[in-house]
This record gives structure tokens, sequence and C-alpha cells, in this order.
């Protein structure tokens, strides 16, 4: 006999997680399946334990670069890895024991296991099955190693977690947030750390402002960029090294390889095929504006859903909408995937929410827009030999200079964005950011003092 529930989320990750809270709030009989660990990639192998290796690069920065010129001799006399590694864990154990709890005061089954589909209402875990009037697929994706020879002498940024010793030498390939972030925590912690990009620079798609400053610091403070570099091959040497050779003819020789080129749904593991939900030919599921799958009662949040965007408040976001309409009558619930914000924790950091400059031009027209741009040297900096430039940019359309496209990159831009986020959903123009009194001295008032 099948146990049925309200909602089964299969994934208890961001989206998985968030969503089954929100149900079962609304008095929803739910589910959740996890194979592995509660808060799935965000909470194990992405957004916490990276943040968390982010803020130990920072007190390498501020020991190492800054200290000294404000006053203090200090002596550094070492960085122990596993310090750093243990109370990453033992932070990510407590999150653990707070998602357990919160699912359990909502009364939400937790089902241990790897689930499968055994028609479009059924799944399976071990054995067991279980149906439901609504079933959500939240079970994210995984990191993707290029198919070259060797290609499995590297690691992924799942293995980049599981380092228990910090590596000496290090090469990253990729150029997307998680080749920028890791390369730039392991440069700071003292790795000699190469990142290998396979066009010009990193971040593509990124404003080309915020792009050029970050290949700009990293050529006078690392980690040492190697642009037009597509990895052919991997060898590992007698002494246990690594070899990559690039299609430029070039080769780099390395104790650590780490892949970082993106990732890719897991939906080919759940069975599928015995349902009706369709896929794009990578495996992403296709979803209508309201997250419904081609399947009524099937639904989709997060990293695996074609179209999405593969950020955790994304799929947080997503998935406790589709619960508000689910179980609390709010019919018209739908995520606006429309100015999200995001920021990559790069070195130094990045935020941007909505169109790029290039972007904006293309959409509006380059007579309909007008370009705001400011730079300057950060002041935790200026004062040091290690000055950073702090760079930022509005993008305003139309006569009444919309808003339409924010980029910064700089000290502290990761925490100045958010509220601009607010104003720019809210439809602010130039001159609405013109009307605020700047906060002084502080990097996010050039934002409003633009001319
Ligand atoms: P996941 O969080 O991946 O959860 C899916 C869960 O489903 C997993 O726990 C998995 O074990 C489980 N599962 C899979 N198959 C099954 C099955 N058949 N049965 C049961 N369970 C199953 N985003 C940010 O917003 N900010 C950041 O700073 C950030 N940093 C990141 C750093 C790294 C290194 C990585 C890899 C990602 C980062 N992200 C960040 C992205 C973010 O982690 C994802 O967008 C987010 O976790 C996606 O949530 P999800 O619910 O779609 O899937
Ligand atoms: P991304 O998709 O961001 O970037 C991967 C990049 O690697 C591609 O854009 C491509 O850049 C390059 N690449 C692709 N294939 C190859 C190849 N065969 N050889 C060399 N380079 C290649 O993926 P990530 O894995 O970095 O991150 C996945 C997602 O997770 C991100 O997009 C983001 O949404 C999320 N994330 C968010 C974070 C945050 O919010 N701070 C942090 C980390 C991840 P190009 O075409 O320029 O070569």
């Amino acid at each position: 006999m099948a146990k049925h529930f309200d909602y089964i989320c299969i994934g208890g990750g961001s989206g998985g997680i968030a969503s089954a809270n929100r149900a079962a709030m609304h008095g929803a009989k739910v589910a959740l399946i996890e194979a592995k660990h509660l808060g799935g990639t965000c909470v194990n192998v992405g957004c916490v334990p990276k943040k968390v290796m982010w803020h130990g690069a920072q007190v390498a920065e501020a020991l190492n670069l800054y200290a000294p010129d404000y006053g203090f001799d200090v002596e550094v006399k070492g960085f122990d890895w596993s310090t750093l590694i243990n109370n990453r864990e033992a932070y990510i154990g407590r999150i653990h024991k707070a998602y357990e709890n919160v699912l359990g005061k909502n009364n939400i089954d937790v089902i241990h296991g790897f689930a499968r589909f055994v028609d479009n209402k059924t799944v399976e875990v071990d054995g067991e099955h279980y149906t439901a009037d609504h079933i959500l697929i939240a079970v994210g994706g995984t990191p993707t190693i290029p198919n070259i020879p060797g290609a499995e002498h590297g690691i992924d940024s799942d293995g980049f977690f599981a380092l228990t010793e910090q590596p000496k030498r290090v090469a990253v390939v990729g150029a997307g947030y998680i080749a920028v972030e890791i390369a730039g925590v392991l440069h700071a912690l003292g790795s000699d750390t190469h990142l290998f990009v396979r066009k010009d620079r990193p971040l593509r798609s990124f404003d080309p402002l915020v792009t050029d400053t970050l290949v700009e610091v990293m050529e006078k403070e690392g980690p040492t960029l190697h642009t037009q570099s597509v990895p052919v091959s991997v060898t590992k040497e007698s002494d246990g090294s690594l070899t990559l050779a690039f299609e430029n003819g070039t080769t780099h020789n390395t104790d650590t390889l780490i892949w970082a080129i993106g990732r890719h749904p897991t939906t080919d593991k759940i069975n599928l095929a015995a349902t009706d939900v369709q896929t794009t030919a990578d495996g992403y599921i296709k979803v209508d504006p309201y997250q419904t799958t081609s399947v009524p009662g099937i639904y989709c949040v997060g990293d695996i859903m074609d179209g999405g965007i593969e950020l955790t408040p994304v799929a947080v976001k997503a998935g406790r909408l589709l619960s508000e309409r689910l179980f609390n009558g709010q019919s018209e619930a739908k995520m606006d995937y429309d100015l999200v914000p995001t920021v990559v924790f790069s070195h130094p950091p990045i935020g941007t929410i909505g169109l790029t400059e290039p972007e904006a031009r293309a959409k509006y027209g380059d007579d309909n827009i007008k370009v705001y741009t400011s730079t300057f040297a950060a002041m935790y900096t200026a004062v040091t030999q290690h000055r950073q430039p702090c760079k930022m940019k509005l993008v305003c359309a139309g006569d009444d200079e919309k808003v339409v496209g924010l980029h910064g990159i700089g000290f502290t831009v990761d925490e100045m964005i958010q509220g601009f986020a607010v104003a720019m959903k809210m439809g602010a123009t130039k001159a609405d950011f013109d009307s605020v009194v700047a906060i002084h001295p502080t990097g996010s008032e050039e934002f409003v003092t633009m001319r």
C-alpha cells in the first residue's frame, strides 16, 4: 500500500525545503525526500561553505595586505587549513540541526533515500511507494567534467570542499562564478593559483566595467589569469603532479586541478521516463510560468528548471510561491525572474542587477540609453599600498531614465546592492536615486550621487 500525501517534495535542497515548509505551514500533509544531506548544494557544497572560505580569505587579506599600513606589526605564524575546514563543517552541522527542527515542527515526513518516479502520481524510495496530489521535483544539479583524456585526475567544486589539506599549487579551469570564487579564495589563502579561461576573460556575461576591473585586479594582485586556454588533456606524472595541455600548445604542471566549467541537472536519474514530464535535450525540466511541468500535478523549481537562474534565493522564492498557490489559495502567485540581484564573491566582490550596458543598448537602442559611472579607490584600501579600485555603473533607459542596470565591483559591493534591487523592482529612475540623501563616507553613496 502506498502512503499518500498532499505534497511530496523530491530533493531537500534550497527549493524543496522552502516549498515543503511553506506548504506544511498552510496545513498540507507533506513528505520531503532527500538522498544525501538536508540543505542540498547550497548548505553542503555551495553558498555556505564557499562564503565561509571567502571570509577566511578576507581575514588572510586583512592580515597580509592591509594590517601593516594600518600600523599593525603582525607576525602570522601560519594558517591551519583543517581549523577552518573543521569550523566550517561544524557550522554546517548546526544548520542541519536547525533544518531538522523546523521540518519537525511543521510535521513534515522526512524520507531519507533516493526517489524515482513510478508514474505521474507515485514515487519509490528504497522499495516503498509514495503517492501525492502534488509532486515537486527539486533535485538540483551536479558539476560538469569535460570529456577530455585524463579529466578524471581533476576534482570539481564538491572535491574542493572535501580537500583535507591546502593545495600548494592549484589550477582552476572555468570562467563562471565558481571558478572565479574558488581561485580567489585559494590565492588569498596562499596557494599558488592559476585560473584558466577558454576565451578572453572570466564572467563574460557580466557588464564589461565589472570584468575589466576584475581582470585588472587579478593582473596586479593575482591569481594568475591565463586566457584563450582550452584544455585538451591531463596527464598524471610519475611524481603525482598533473600536467594540463591546452589547445594553444602550452602546458601547465600543478598539484591540484579543479574543474569549474558549469553544472548540469540530475534529472536523468529519477526515472522521468515513467512520467509525461518533458525536458530539454540536456535534461532541464520545462515548466509554465507557474512552475507546472507538462504534467498537471508535477512541478519543478530550482537549478533543474529550463530557463531558470541557478541561485539559492531563486529556488527558495519559486518554491514558496508555488506552495502559496497550491495550498493557500493564491491562484496567481508566481515567481518573477526579472531583476534578480546577484553577487559574485570574487576579489573584490561583484554585485549586479538587471541589464548590462550592451544588453540595454541592444534592447532599447543606443539613443535611449544613458550610462553613469563612478570610479574611486576603496577607502579601506586607499591608505595602504594595496589600493583597490571600486567601480560602479548605472544603466538608464528612456526619457525618464529608468534604472535598468546596476553594476559594481569593489570592497563591500556584495553588501550594497540588495536595497537597490528593491528600488529597481519598484521602477526607480535616476531622479529617484538622486532624490536620496547619501550616507557618508560609504561606497554605496556613489550610487545616489553619480553625475
Ligand atoms: P539543490 O540545492 O542542489 O538541492 C537538490 C537536492 O536534491 C540535493 O540535496 C540532492 O541530494 C537531492 N536529490 C537529488 N536527486 C534526488 C533524488 N532522486 N531523491 C532525493 N533527493 C535527491 N547560489 C547563491 O544564491 N549564492 C551563492 O553564493 C552560491 N554559491 C554557490 C557555490 C557553489 C560552489 C555552488 C555549486 C552553487 C552555488 N550557488 C549559490 C547555487 C545554489 O547552491 C543553487 O542554485 C541551489 O542550491 C539550487 O537549489 P535546488 O533546490 O535547485 O537544488
Ligand atoms: P557557470 O555556468 O557560471 O560558468 C561556467 C563557465 O565555464 C561557462 O560560462 C564557460 O565560460 C566556461 N566553460 C564551459 N565549458 C568549458 C570547458 N569545456 N572548458 C573551459 N571552460 C568552460 O558555472 P559555474 O559552475 O561557475 O556555476 C554554476 C552556477 O551556480 C552559476 O551560474 C551561478 O548561477 C551559481 N553560483 C552562484 C554563486 C553566487 O551566487 N555567488 C556562486 C557559485 C555558483 P566561457 O564561455 O566564458 O568560457
